[in-house]
């Protein structure tokens, strides 16, 4: 693509759009789901750790990085649940991909939209394995930037068409069913937490609060349902009552990191958990029994963005959609830097 090797392809928001909408969401997020699904069942070649979380009152700052030993990924992200009372994202992002060969970054992306993608396309991969079978209504409570995607990576790959929805803010609640209109499902609006977990097959909570909160209590959660639980995704910021952990089947991304963010911060830390990556190479059970509640104790992990970095570039030759970015030094020999600035001021003087 780029032969150039100051050049890096950059993908803007704006190109980010273009490529969603040119590939449809759909797709773009079934396909995603592979990609999730191909990285995860390879999970043992990946170099793993905790995310670095720079903690604040106010939110928390993410660094995310993972490497499969041939291409190196990480995001930046932050989480601040007050950011909207000022017109600002709750989540924003951006992200690398690089060769380990050379060091060189091969992409420069933004990840506000694309994580909004893979967590939805994640949490659509764990519902394959854990929900009940035939499942079509999902309550999705909090409806703000990421609940139309979950949304529509349930309708694509578990044939979802059945939404009941709540937030405490009605407003979100309208501009949810707003944006999914026309999409093929039929949409409850409901005037509680508990209204709409009634007659829901899955429970996605996908809430911003920087606290211990509960958004759910034990009585709302019936037996065989899936808990597609996204929002708790830092130490302090829970959205489950505790008894529901425990009397759930916990899947998580990777332990260390969910033990200290995801709602099993809530557990002694040796509560028994199963790594998704197990259910999905077949030496770990998923649903087994239709009265099970299953928990997918979502946090948001490294290989997950390192997936979608990786679908982000296999679509950049076909359609184009980038910026070449002067992002590298390129001397014409590469130890004269200074004598590269020495011919830059020579032509800027000329
Ligand atoms: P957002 O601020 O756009 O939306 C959050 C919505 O939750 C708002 O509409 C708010 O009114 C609503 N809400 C808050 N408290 C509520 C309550 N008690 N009951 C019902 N609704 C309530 O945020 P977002 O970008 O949609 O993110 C939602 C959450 O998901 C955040 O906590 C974020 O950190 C988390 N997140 C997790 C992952 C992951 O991988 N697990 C990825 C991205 C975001």
């Amino acid at each position: 693509m780029n032969t150039k090797l100051n050049i890096v392809p950059f993908v803007s928001v704006d190109r980010m759009m273009k490529l969603v909408l040119h590939i449809g969401v759909e797709r773009f997020l079934t396909e995603l789901a592979g990609y999730i699904e191909e990285d995860f069942s390879r999970w043992d070649l990946f170099d793993k750790t905790p995310r670095v979380a720079s903690h604040s009152v106010d939110g928390v700052i993410e660094l995310m990085p993972t490497s499969d030993g041939k291409l190196y990924g990480f995001k930046y992200v932050n989480g601040h649940p007050e950011n909207t009372r000022s017109g600002r994202q709750t989540v924003t992002a951006f992200g690398v991909l690089a060769d380990v060969g050379s060091g060189y970054p091969m992409l420069l992306t933004e990840m506000t939209i694309l994580t909004a993608l893979r967590t939805a396309a994640t949490s659509a991969v764990a519902a394959k394995y854990l929900a009940p079978k035939n499942a079509n209504c999902m309550a999705i409570i909090g409806n703000g930037a990421q609940s139309e995607f979950q949304a529509i990576a349930f309708k694509a790959l578990l044939g979802v068409n059945k939404l009941r929805l709540y937030d405490i803010d009605p407003a979100a609640t309208a501009k949810c069913r707003a944006n999914l209109a026309g999409q093929g499902f039929e949409i409850v609006d409901c005037r509680s937490a508990q209204e709409a977990v009634e007659g829901a097959h899955i429970i996605t909570t996908v809430t911003a609060d920087k606290k211990y909160a509960t958004i759910l209590t034990d009585n709302m959660v019936g037996s065989g349902v899936h808990l597609n639980a996204v929002g708790g995704d830092c130490p302090g910021k829970t959205e489950l009552h505790r008894d529901i952990l425990l009397r759930s089947d916990i899947f998580v991304e990777f332990t260390p990191q969910t033990r200290i963010e995801g709602e099993i911060q809530q557990l002694d830390g040796d509560h028994p958990v199963v790594e998704l990556c197990e259910v999905m190479r077949g030496t770990a059970s998923g649903r087994t029994d239709p009265r099970q509640i299953t928990l997918f104790d979502s946090v948001g992990f490294a290989i997950e963005d390192f997936s979608a970095l990786r679908y982000v570039r296999d679509q950049l030759a076909a359609t184009g959609l980038y910026e070449e970015l002067d992002l590298l030094a390129d001397p014409d020999e590469p130890r004269d830097l200074f004598g590269m600035l020495l011919r830059a001021a020579k032509a800027n003087a000329a």
